[in-house]
């Protein structure tokens, strides 16, 4: 199934168009994405039989299809090109932090840059589906509702200041989580295990890689976070970033006004965002 959340109501994708599922279920489903979310194992059961009238999928009007998670999850350094390209010792534990639910955003649209120094990271982002706590890695995925395509954008001078690291606040303001275009299940999916995923600026490749390089695999991430923390149905673990971002680049590169940045995983889709200037920023200089 693709899940997809039109102007903040669920659909589901055929792939001819979509259907909205409030409107299919005759209003026994609730039309937000978010609570469908909540209670994701009783909506697969009735998404079986869900037949609507097809509509056409315009992109401008997709959201994020999981819209307000109750936590967001996210890991760095979890593919050796990047962490070699960060220039810092593999990590023997996943290194997590949180992007605060406001910075989520669409699979379209602008992103106010807040400095020079702001940075790209596409990523596999996946979507919890059923409460999970203590699990093992060999039944993760039955706890995962799907997976989505996001980008966890850095101000990477703010993430940097001493004395330590600022994770969460540099990766969070404003449209800095976009996810997207649709939830896909993972049995949509030739091997969840191994999905290409990458992204463009302004046309040209500037990173490239496979889900199956990452050194905590999303079944050991899902089984390390659940014995640490109770996962819920919605909430979204951002899987870190394979080589290829712009402070890693000679000379660094870091996204301008104006830039499109696209971002795709496969079997999934693609984001497509453009940067724009902080007007209070360009007042100031
Ligand atoms: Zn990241």
């Amino acid at each position: 199934m693709r899940f997809v959340n039109v102007n903040g109501r669920a659909g589901i994708d055929t792939g001819d168009g979509y259907f909205d599922v409030e409107e299919a279920s005759g209003g026994a489903l609730p039309a937000d994405p978010g609570a469908l979310l909540r209670d994701w194992s009783r909506f697969q059961d009735a998404a079986v039989d869900l037949r609507g009238p097809l509509r056409e999928l315009e992109t401008e009007q997709l959201q994020a299809p999981s819209p307000e998670p109750r936590q967001v999850f996210a890991i760095g350094l979890n593919y050796r090109g990047h962490v070699g390209e960060a220039e810092v010792e593999e990590p023997i534990a996943p290194t997590t932090f949180t992007k605060f639910p406001t910075c989520l955003t669409g699979p379209v649209g602008d992103v106010v840059l807040t400095g020079d120094t702001v940075d790209w990271e596409v990523e596999l982002v996946v979507v919890v589906g059923k409460l999970a706590r203590g699990i093992d890695a060999g039944t993760a995925w039955d706890h995962v509702a799907g997976v989505t395509a996001g980008q966890d954008i850095t101000d990477r001078q703010q993430q940097r200041l001493p004395p330590v690291p600022q994770f969460s606040l540099s990766k969070s303001h404003p449209g800095f989580g976009p996810i997207g275009p649709a939830l896909v299940t993972p049995d949509e999916l030739g091997d969840p295990d191994d999905l290409g995923l990458g992204c463009t600026l302004n046309g040209e490749t500037v990173q490239l890689g496979r889900t199956r390089d990452l050194i905590f695999s999303v079944p050991e991430l899902i089984s390390r976070l659940s014995h640490n923390v109770t996962l819920l149905p919605g909430d979204l673990i951002f899987t870190g970033t394979p080589d290829g971002v712009g402070m890693a680049r000679t000379p660094p590169a870091f996204l301008r006004a104006g830039d499109i940045l696209e971002s795709f995983v496969e079997g999934v889709g693609t984001l497509r965002h453009r940067f724009v200037a902080d007007p209070e920023l360009v007042a100031a200089r």
